[in-house]
């Protein structure tokens, strides 16, 4: 008896891999490119865990994996956002995939982008010490996003770090992030990337202020109306079987969940922002930015919502009626010269633009450990963007509604 069960189950993961996706109660796995790997289709960014404590983590993770999800980005270097993680993961650490950034650092209170091998080393170290773990499964190569960052990239000292990783084990694939379809599909046609992360939703998927018009009889074709890189970017992954993850799937900061925030006038949902995403064949799971349990259980309603409720189709013809160059507080453009957690304000001026100034937020404001007063203008953090946000002019903003 205990034979046939060997013999069905066997039967029955070849019939998943061949038609590429497996469900497990109500979670789709997707396969992960080549790497082996099958990832839930819905899967946790690293960023709430910075404002919530450990206890919160570990419920938090426990939902997580208790609902199917078994992958997990980890970009931030910041050490209480990589130790909530690893405490909530002990005991299950062998259920999570885990894509960890290497050449992130946390230098004198700020996250920092690096391809200095010394402090790479230095951060990636940290990164397994504080998860528990003597390796990772995804080794992603933090922010790509010029030609001529890939062109640095390539043959440096700071790659044969990375391939030197691989090759001890201590990651078992290698991954670059990017915000730029272009570097991404010389990174996908490179020939040693195996996962590439890329932000996609349905706005950042027009060209900038909406160039291409829609055309009558475009909703049969998903592709319409999308940036021509873009599109090869998709298929050339699809085809070729690398891995793609997915980065601000709801427009970076839950833009698009807000229709006086988004982009395209009009609020999507989450289930919405999560399809559309989906429907590329080359996506194999989509990372979620999750501040809370409320945000988690929102985001789990994907597993029941309807076929209606993930129609995102209505919203098709729209084209973008704001520009894309809002922050999305991705912290990339950190570290600024003179401390300020640009990411931060950001948020907080789009916040008390959007609802109001209320005691709470300046509160909130004013327990920053730098403010927007102290920007210089020296422009040190405008080239790090991937948004081309004009940071010093939001600065002033700030200053002006916060009063410092
Ligand atoms: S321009 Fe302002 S915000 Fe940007 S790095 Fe310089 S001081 Fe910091
Ligand atoms: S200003 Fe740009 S890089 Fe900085 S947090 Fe906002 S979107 Fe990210």
């Amino acid at each position: 008896m205990k034979r046939i069960h060997i013999i069905l189950f066997a039967a029955l993961c070849v019939v998943s891999t061949s038609c590429k996706h497996e469900k497990k109660n109500n979670m789709t796995y997707r396969p992960l490119g080549n790497t082996g790997l099958m990832v839930s289709e819905i899967s946790i960014g690293c960023g709430g865990f910075e404002k919530i404590d450990s206890a919160t983590s570990l419920e938090l993770m426990t939902m997580a994996l208790d609902s199917g999800m078994n992958y997990i980005d980890i970009y931030d270097a910041n050490p209480k956002t990589r130790s909530n993680i690893g405490y909530a993961l002990q005991g299950r650490r062998n259920e999570m995939i885990i894509q960890g950034h290497i050449g992130t650092i946390f230098k004198d209170g700020q996250h920092c982008r690096t391809r200095n091998v010394e402090e790479a080393k230095q951060g990636f170290e940290d990164l397994l010490a504080r998860l528990h773990t003597d390796h990772i499964e995804v080794g992603m190569i933090h922010i790509t996003d010029s030609h001529e960052e890939w062109d640095e990239l390539e043959g440096s000292p700071f790659l044969d770090y990375v391939f030197q990783l691989k090759k001890e084990g201590k990651i078992k694939h290698i991954g670059v992030s990017s915000h730029n379809a272009e570097v991404a599909l010389r990174a996908a046609k490179c020939g040693w990337i195996e996962v590439i992360m890329f932000s996609l939703n349905p706005a950042f998927d027009r060209l900038r202020g909406g160039a291409i018009p829609w055309e009558e009889g475009a909703m049969d074709n998903l592709q319409a109306g999308i940036d021509p890189v873009r599109v090869e970017f998709y298929d050339y992954c699809a085809t070729h079987h690398i891995g793609v993850t997915v980065m601000k799937t709801f427009g970076g900061g839950g833009r698009l969940l807000d229709e006086k925030s988004s982009p395209l006038g009009v609020a999507y949902t989450p289930e919405q922002c999560i399809a559309y995403c989906l429907a590329k064949p080359c996506i194999s799971t989509c990372i979620l930015g999750i501040d809370n349990i409320e945000e988690l259980k929102a985001d789990l309603h994907w597993l029941q919502a309807s076929d209606a409720e993930k129609d995102y189709t209505n919203f098709e013809k729209r084209e973008t009626t704001k520009a894309c160059e809002t922050c999305t507080y991705c912290n990339h453009c950190s570290p600024c010269s003179t401390g300020i957690p640009i990411a931060k304000v950001n948020e907080l001026l789009d916040k008390a633009e959007k609802d109001g100034l209320t005691p709470e937020l300046q509160a909130k404001y004013d327990s920053l450990p730098h403010h927007a007063g102290e920007c210089t203008h020296c422009g040190a953090c405008l080239s790090r963007c991937p948004f081309d946000v004009d940071i010093p002019t939001q600065m002033n903003r700030a200053k002006e509604i916060f009063g410092k």
